[in-house]
């Protein structure tokens, strides 16, 4: 499958990975059809039959182009990694784009991990939630840059989409949620003509949001990326306010804050996270970070060029109604459908050293698509502990 792969491709992808591996491998419909028909399908991997629910997605934002093929090449090289008892291996890359040549060694994960990967998880991939979107950015150049879904617009407006990051049931009604400094700080917007970040006509409205919800419940999800482009990050919650671990009072779910959430670093509100499930996000994101620069060999300018930050999402920017936030705020609800959720957000690649921002260049590619490998392998084996 060549980079970047249409729609069409990557479903088809998909299939194939489910037809090669039949015993490793199903894939299934998702339940919702967008705005525009189209249905998307997830695969399941699981060697041994259940295992600890894990879900991946990509492809949310419609430019955001790396993602979901580098998703599916690493279902690829895993499955074929545990088919042959083989160690997965990620080839050397040389970047050529700065000015003089940057090598990336071949990195390996042993067969053994693979094995506990496979058996150990039942792993589900939603490689692209917003396929309309894609399609729509792939059309023409012009369309590059679209972010959104493509709900078309309520009578009487020419203004199309949602963001599909922005739309979870989650402090959806950002005004309600926020105090006045809040909501301007906010990545957020009920302006339909918004051409980023508007959050749609009413929580979880959107198809391609549903489809990820109803994965996450009806999964007992308890391991979470949702993968995006760019800025190089590990996003752990919560993305809506600043962590802290003192007042369990001080939740998105206590509507006596409702009005008064500040929204930023400091101020009278802080989003409650237990510490050891705040200690746990840090430590796995930890050995994300970790993988990425032990992948990127002894040159320290590739080092250089494989840093992630590991910090809360809030260090972004505040963000209501995202997929990671999300699956995190499950396991709060009375009758959590997982005990713990362990959930990120990844940034892959960068604007800088010519690596294309969110539409990276077939050359360079590689790079954004193995930190995304070494990374989540990293994530999967945590997950398989
Ligand atoms: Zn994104």
């Amino acid at each position: 499958m060549a980079y970047p792969a249409t729609v069409r491709a990557i479903e088809a992808e998909l299939g194939r990975l489910a037809a090669e591996h039949p015993s490793l491998c199903t894939r299934t419909l998702a339940p919702n059809r967008t705005h525009e028909g189209r249905s998307v399908s997830f695969v399941t991997i699981s060697g041994a039959g259940g295992g600890t629910p894990v879900l991946l997605t990509g492809g949310a934002h419609a430019r955001e182009w790396a993602p979901p093929d580098a998703l599916l090449s690493m279902l690829d090289r895993l499955l074929r990694a545990y088919e042959d008892d083989a160690d997965l291996v990620i080839p050397a890359f040389i970047d050529t784009a700065p000015a003089r040549d940057i090598e990336y060694p071949a990195a390996s994960i042993g067969a053994a991990e693979v094995k506990r990967i496979v058996d150990r998880l039942e792993l589900h991939v939603l490689a692209l939630i917003n396929p309309d979107g894609r399609a729509f950015t792939q059309a023409s150049s012009a369309n590059a840059m679209w972010r959104k879904n493509r709900r078309p617009p309520r009578p009487g407006s020419s203004c199309l989409g949602v963001d599909p990051n922005r739309n979870h049931d989650l402090a959806w009604d950002f005004e309600r949620f926020y105090d006045d400094a809040g909501d301007v700080a906010v990545s957020a917007s009920k302006d339909p003509c918004d051409f980023q970040v508007y959050i749609g006509p009413s929580a979880a409205s959107e198809p391609e949001v549903r489809n990820v919800a109803s994965l996450l419940r009806d999964k007992r999800i308890e391991f979470y990326v949702d993968v995006h482009s760019f800025s190089r990050k590990i996003l752990f919650p919560w993305g809506m306010d600043d962590n802290q671990t003192r007042d369990a009072s001080q939740s998105f779910r206590n509507p006596e804050w409702d009005g008064r959430r500040d929204g930023g670093f400091g101020g009278p509100y802080g989003e409650f996270i237990p510490a050891p499930l705040r200690d746990a996000h840090v430590r796995i994101g930890q050995a994300m970070h970790d993988a990425i620069v032990d992948g990127a060999g002894s040159d320290p300018r590739a080092q250089a060029r494989s840093q992630y930050d590991v910090e809360p999402g809030l260090a972004l920017y505040p963000t209501t109604g995202t997929a990671s936030d999300f699956a995190a705020s499950l396991q709060f609800e009375p009758d959590p459908p997982a005990e713990r959720v362990i959930s990120y957000t990844l940034e892959i690649g960068s604007d800088a050293d010519g690596e294309g921002g969110f539409q990276p260049v077939p050359a360079i590619y590689p790079k954004i698509e193995r930190e995304m490998h070494l990374a989540l392998i990293a994530f999967l084996l945590a997950a398989a502990r």
